[in-house]
């Protein structure tokens, strides 16, 4: 599957800058359709076909209810943007995103998962172009099952922390860093023995007074 279907929005439209007219709509929507256009056609069929978007569809033309328990439970996942639901040439929309019906969703999946890149990037790139219930379950189910994905997650897995061998002596290795707190720059060290911190102020972070409190890390001044 390639990944030729994207429905992506410029950026700066905010929900309140939606199309008010057909006009406004159509010039919109030519900038998010990239798919081809047999493509296009295929999803505008299977929205046409799809029982829950065209419910979702009819209450969008002739309102909504006033409670969501008045809904049928399969169009209730589309409550909470139903005031950004528009209809365009027999596509439905909320917000920056395609209501993908029923049929097509596999078909998203494979476009967002067509990079490879885990389940949150993927989730993410879906989430800002398209809108299905029970999207993220059915991307992480795709991904869990995706032997490449699977490999990629193993090589990125972080190495799990192994604590380091406790010298026999204090100050026998330590630990050091700079800080700068409230203007002023400090030395830390960490006595890897003991766990003892030791701040010094500096006046100058350089190498020379770094090295004077270093020849003695104990005086703390
Ligand atoms: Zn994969």
């Amino acid at each position: 599957m390639s990944g030729f279907v994207t429905f992506q929005v410029p950026r700066l439209l905010t929900t309140n800058s939606w199309p008010t007219t057909d006009k406004d709509a159509s010039r919109f929507i030519c900038t998010i359709v990239t798919a081809s256009k047999e493509k296009q056609e295929e999803i505008r069929e299977d929205t046409m076909q799809d029982p829950i978007l065209q419910q979702v569809k009819q209450y969008t033309l002739k309102g909504w209810p006033k409670y969501k328990k008045d809904l049928p439970t399969e169009v209730r996942p589309y409550w909470q943007v139903r005031h950004n639901i528009y209809i365009k040439d027999d596509l439905l929309f909320a917000d920056t995103r395609l209501l993908v019906p029923q049929k097509q969703i596999r078909c998203m999946i494979n476009t967002v998962h067509y990079s490879r890149q885990g389940i949150n990037f993927c989730v993410n790139k879906a989430k800002k172009a398209y809108l299905w219930p029970g999207m993220t379950k059915q991307i992480r189910e795709v991904i869990e099952n995706c032997n490449i994905c699977l490999r990629f997650m193993k090589a990125n897995n972080k190495q799990p922390i192994t604590p380091h061998p406790i010298p026999e002596l204090p100050w026998q290795k330590i630990g050091m860093d700079f800080a700068y707190i409230n203007k002023t720059d400090y030395l830390v060290m960490v006595d890897y023995y003991s766990k003892f911190v030791v701040l010094h102020s500096l006046h100058k972070k350089d190498a020379r007074s770094s090295k004077t409190h270093l020849s003695s890390p104990r005086n703390t001044r």
